[in-house]
């Protein structure tokens, strides 16, 4: 299997493309063609379970990487990290309407799926492009991937993890997952700052001919953890299989029938996922792209004018609150029948002008493939009450907007082919939102509170990674100005 970049052409194995994360002509790594699952595989894949389902597909674009080092990296990732030993279940909860719960990690939400995998590819692949060196993960977050990130890279071999996080940006949960993460080789610290200035300053260190001298003696390298490594992508294509051989065998579809799947879409990292499996032969018909009311995606699918030059709306879903969705580059590639130059300049107009328009033949194809919807936070809301009410089913507010997504989808078209939505976060890690929805007289004031009667008023679990999280020790206490993160991850990194 070979990669390339989606502004030049190259051919790179998976080792490579993992440990560089984005290519040096600022494309993005791109299979360039795609394996497909045969009938008879799909057959045998129906009856394993979700480790053995990923291994199958990581084995199928990880040519370079032996079936033994697939092997361990599948099961550190998923043994014991997860609530139950299916990582992603998919649950009917009403006729075709088949929710895959990707939240059950030690962050509850779906970035665990790919994070937990993440640091076992990434060692991998840097043992064998270059062996003895530390990876460096630098993170600059709002929230929510830095605890993912933590929690995945936390006391994994040769490598190091820094997360700096807006000290007055991210909310007091999120904060408290950062700064009680355990682990010998992480550090975590609040910047004086908004979001924008941890994210500057983090490039900026990227870019740093001196620092990259500082880690070079140290045999040291800085690496990405974000959504446009290739890494953080393959194991979200496997949840999709997984969802179609459970569709298999629970009888819910026949081998071979189509399906729908939904997506609740901020960078076009998760979707793109479920494109990937239909090109392996998943039989997914419509890709359903839901947006909340930063609603570029919904724009784009519609009149084939991507337009980044909007307000930006800070929503009840804020991993969706994104302008520029970095991944769609990918899709861009694809749907141009591979055009390197066509996808460049595009790039260059969205850079330039915040805007380009795809030519006429590719948004046919763009509207074959996708539905694009959106809601605001008061339709979701609603959805997560009528779908407590009449389902007695409670979902996160991302999950909420896919969900109204989807039965906009169904009102306009009537198409009634079985439907995965993708769950992407415990409605417990937005139980402000959540408990306002199904209980509009809520009393509780703070967000530890909100958690508690948010499980006394439905009757529904606390996950344990939240549940515990008041108790545990605060262990990262720092704060510093965006001039001194150089000098705070010198510090680390000597130590
Ligand atoms: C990151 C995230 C999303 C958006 O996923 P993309 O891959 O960026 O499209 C949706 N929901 C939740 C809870 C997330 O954390």
């Amino acid at each position: 299997m070979q990669f390339t970049s989606t502004r030049r052409t190259l051919s790179l194995e998976s080792a490579q493309v993992i440990t560089k994360g984005i290519s040096e002509d600022g494309g993005l790594f791109v299979p360039r063609t795609f394996p497909r699952l045969s009938d008879e595989l799909i057959s045998r894949m129906a009856a394993m379970d979700y480790q053995e389902r990923a291994k199958t597909v990581l084995s199928l674009f990880l040519t370079d990487f032996t079936a033994a080092e697939i092997e361990r990296c599948v099961k550190g990732a998923y043994t014991g990290t997860f609530e139950n030993d299916d990582p992603a279940p998919l649950v009917e909860v009403a006729p075709g309407m088949n929710l895959l719960e990707l939240w059950h990690g030690p962050t509850c939400a779906f970035k665990d799926m790919a994070l937990q995998l993440l640091p076992y590819l990434l060692t991998t692949a840097a043992a064998k492009t270059a062996p003895g060196r530390t990876m460096v993960i630098l993170v600059a977050t709002s929230g929510d991937t830095g605890k993912a990130a933590l929690d995945g890279f936390a006391d994994v071999e040769n490598t190091r993890i820094i997360v700096f996080y807006p000290q007055d940006g991210v909310s007091p949960m999120q904060k408290l997952q950062m700064t009680t993460q355990t682990g010998g080789n992480v550090a975590v610290s609040a910047i004086y700052g908004n979001f924008d200035d941890a994210q500057t300053g983090v490039k900026n260190i990227f870019a740093d001919a001196d620092m990259k001298k500082f880690l070079a003696e140290k045999n040291m390298e800085f690496s990405s953890a974000n959504s446009i490594n290739f890494g953080r992508l393959v194991p979200q294509i496997v949840y999709y299989v997984s969802a179609y051989c459970d569709l298999i065998r629970t009888g819910r579809i026949k081998a071979g029938e189509t399906f729908n799947v939904t997506v609740p879409t901020g960078n076009f990292g998760n979707i793109l996922a479920a494109v990937y499996a239909k090109y392996m032969g998943v039989p997914i018909a419509k890709l359903i792209c839901a947006s909340n009311r930063n609603n570029v995606l919904t724009d784009f699918i519609r009149t084939g004018t991507y337009d980044r030059n909007r307000p930006f709306h800070t929503t009840t879903s804020p991993s969706m609150d994104i302008l520029i969705s970095s991944n769609l580059e990918r899709m861009l590639y694809h749907l141009s029948g591979n055009d390197e130059e066509l996808v460049a300049g595009l790039m260059k107009q969205l850079k330039s002008d915040g805007r380009y328009t795809i030519p006429a033949d590719m948004l046919t194809k763009l509207q074959q493939e996708f539905y694009g919807g959106f809601c605001d936070d008061r339709a979701a809301s609603a959805t997560i009450a009528e779908l407590f009410r009449q389902r007695h089913y409670l979902c996160d507010t991302h999950t909420a907007v896919a969900v109204n997504v989807y039965e906009q989808y169904v009102r306009e078209t009537g198409d009634r082919k079985p439907c995965v939505i993708a769950s992407t976060a415990s409605p417990y890690k937005f139980a402000k939102a959540v408990l306002s929805a199904v209980e509009p007289e809520a009393a509780a004031d703070n967000e530890f509170a909100m958690v508690d009667e948010l499980s006394e008023v439905t009757g529904t679990k606390i996950p344990a990674p939240l549940a515990n999280l008041k108790d545990r020790a605060v262990l990262h206490k720092s704060c510093v100005k965006q001039a001194e993160m150089a000098g705070f991850i010198r510090d680390f990194l000597s130590r």
